[in-house]
């Protein structure tokens, strides 16, 4: 028999996206599909999401939840492959303009708990019968966002619904969706679920520790991440609910969506090109160089970045090894968007390097494939990184990434050690401490790397030539599926 999966989520590629989480639930649910999977999502109704859906009809009535006037359960299909995604109308709470969490001063809306509590509520009323058409045997909730809704299910269970499995994937584990302990009154869930053994946590109410509590498994997205996140160092105050839930934890590595991310089929960067037919890389590497007034040079290395700045990516870093790139002859291209410091610091670095440093603040998405189309090696510094994606995009484009050995990273690139290379495994550059001797040690590697032509080529094939397909993610999250419904 078909299982039946709905997907919680606060974001979806292409209707919504402010990071990795949209690529994900944008491309699982159809690789789950194509498996005979019937996936579904529900998201907020934000404005970019009613506007890319077609064919969106009422559901349900919800009644009032949580202060949001009435709340309607309305469905649609998510073009072209015909997703079919939930949407919840409350408008009170998600026609806002610009960001679905932050306001226009980049604070956090101050009624995000109950913006996002009603999404988890809203899966457990499908769940429930809301749609009289259709039932998950499985709801599986994204990231804080939806971390409340394997709590709802046991509260409605308790109140005599019938048992549904939740299963929660940690994108990031820093983001926990904590509030003050007085709003729990407002998220309508049993008063003894505020406790240890709940969705209490450090006095406040958190919203991913609820579903790592509730949920019947937890997924993340790399095995290396399940693992760091079970340790002191790497497990956000959370490592000990995590160790005592170690049976029920697995790292299923994200996959790449090659439709949109590959040289080979992408109608956006300047030149289509292939692992065997490399040439129109450097079209690419020209053209960025062009728009972002760089020196038209293609012997210059350029490094890339596509990332969000904040202090998680590691780019503060990054930034003191600049000097060490420029010197070499190197170039350095960077977008992104997020914290004011950062995005000055590559202001300024761009202002002191010009021609060789070009930065643009923002969020791009067509940019975004210009640069790890046209960049020799992309860069992925991070602190931590549960999966990490644009490394992923940086190896499919032929541009050997340059990470830090943590998480989704350690478990995508191998480094070009001399060993590496004699045992044709090298795809990139990897450095083991976060610390500026680590980068530039790196950083180094690449720019020797460069200068062997014939290494050079075979990592830059090699790198084109790794896998991470959607397929083998969803024949892993169907062993966990199969795991609680013995389908
Ligand atoms: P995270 O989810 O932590 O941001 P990932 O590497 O998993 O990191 O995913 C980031 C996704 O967001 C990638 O698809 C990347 O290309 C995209 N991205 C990040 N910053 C920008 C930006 N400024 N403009 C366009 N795309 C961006």
């Amino acid at each position: 028999m078909t299982v039946c999966v709905l997907h919680a989520a606060a974001e979806m590629f292409p209707l919504l996206k402010t990071g990795g989480l949209a690529d994900v639930v944008g491309a699982l649910p159809l690789a789950q599909s194509q498996l005979g999977t019937d996936a579904r999502v529900v998201l907020p109704g934000f404005p970019a999401v009613l506007a890319g859906l077609a064919d969106l009809e009422p559901v349900a009535d919800l009644g009032g939840a949580f202060g949001a006037g009435n709340v309607r359960l309305e469905r649609g299909v998510l073009p072209p492959h015909g997703v079919v995604v939930y949407v919840v109308r409350a408008d009170v709470f998600y026609d806002r303009p610009g960001n679905p969490y932050l306001d226009a001063a980049h604070r956090p809306y101050a009624d995000n708990d109950r913006r996002f509590a009603l999404l988890g509520w809203a899966a457990a009323r499908i769940a429930t019968g809301a749609d009289p058409t259709w039932k998950p045997h499985i709801v599986h909730a994204h990231d804080w966002h939806a971390g409340l809704a394997p709590a709802y299910l046991r509260a409605f269970e308790r109140g005599g619904a019938p048992r549904t499995a939740s299963v929660i994937t940690v994108h990031n584990l820093a983001y926990q969706g904590t509030f003050a302990a007085s709003e729990f009154g407002a998220l309508q869930l049993p008063g003894d679920f505020y406790a240890v053994e709940g969705v209490e946590f450090y006095g406040l109410v958190s919203f991913l520790k609820a579903g790592l509590y509730y949920a019947d498994r937890i997924t993340t997205v790399s095995p290396t991440y399940a693992r760091e996140i079970q340790t002191q160092a790497h497990g956000a105050g959370l490592h000990g609910l995590l160790q005592t839930r170690t049976h029920d934890i697995t790292g299923i590595l994200n996959g790449v969506d090659y439709s949109i991310w590959s040289p080979s089929v992408d109608d956006s960067i300047a030149a289509k090109y292939t692992a065997s037919k490399v040439a129109g890389k450097s079209k690419c590497k020209a053209a960025l160089q062009e728009r972002m007034g760089l020196a038209r040079d293609d012997d210059a290395l350029l490094f890339g970045v596509v990332s969000r700045l904040t202090e998680q990516k590691g780019l503060d870093l990054l930034l003191s090894a600049v000097p060490d790139i420029v010197q070499r002859g190197g170039q350095l291209v960077v977008l992104g968007t997020g914290d004011p410091a950062l995005e000055t610091g590559m202001k300024n670095a761009a202002a002191a390097h010009p021609g060789a440093v070009a930065v643009e603040l923002g969020f791009d998405e067509t940019l975004s494939h210009l640069i790890i189309a046209g960049s020799d090696i992309v860069m992925v510094p991070s602190r931590f990184e549960p999966c990490g994606l644009t490394q992923l995009y940086a190896l499919a484009y032929g541009a050997p990434p340059l990470v830090h050995r943590v998480g989704g990273l350690a478990d995508t690139v191998v480094d070009s050690s001399l060993e590496n290379l004699a045992d044709e495994l090298a795809t990139g550059f990897v450095f083991d401490t976060f610390d500026r001797a680590g980068i530039v040690g790196a950083i180094r590697r690449a720019f020797a790397l460069k200068a062997r032509r014939t290494d050079w080529k075979a990592v830059v094939k090699r790198a084109m030539g790794q896998s991470f397909s959607w397929e083998a993610a969803a024949l892993r999250y169907a062993e966990v599926y199969q795991g609680l419904t013995g389908r």
